[in-house]
């Protein structure tokens, strides 16, 4: 199913052009217009699916062996030294475009990509109810 309002429905589909690094049938990897580090890339599947609460499960054990081959690939090229693997779900995570992708993002030594927490505590109250509600 494609959304005629989505922009990445139209990158997908090659409708609105893209600095595309691969395509198959089910997905297109772009570069980020907006990139955390040099060769911050996208995994867009054809498909609109919101997020991944939505995200068909072929679809998305693909996306996971797609971003391994991709960054397994793209490591090489860049000559980077790590990478992060983000996947945003719903605004209060962050998901700005609401059709389900993967950020791709190399890490370079000493960079400044600002993808950290602050580490808390996980306490014994917050661990017995989580534990009884997932059970
Ligand atoms: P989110 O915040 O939803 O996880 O990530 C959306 C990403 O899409 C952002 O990193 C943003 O820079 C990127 N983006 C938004 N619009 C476009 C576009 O038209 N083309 C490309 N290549 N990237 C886009
Ligand atoms: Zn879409």
């Amino acid at each position: 199913m494609k959304d005629d309002r989505c922009i990445f429905c139209k990158i997908a589909a090659g409708e609105i052009p893209s600095a595309t690094l691969y395509e198959d049938t089910d997905f297109r990897v772009v570069l980020d217009l907006n990139p955390a580090s040099k060769g911050h890339a996208l995994i867009i599947p054809k498909e609109h699916y919101r997020n991944l609460y939505d995200l068909d499960d072929a679809l998305a054990a693909k996306a996971l062996v797609l971003a391994k081959k991709m960054i397994c690939k793209l490591k090489d090229v860049l000559g980077c030294d790590g990478y992060n693997i983000v996947q945003n779900n719903e605004e209060a995570a962050g998901q700005s475009v609401f059709h389900f992708h993967m950020h791709m993002i190399p890490r370079y030594q000493g960079d400044t990509v600002g993808l950290g927490w602050h580490m808390g505590t996980l306490t014994e109250e917050d661990k017995k109810e989580l534990l009884e509600k997932i059970r």
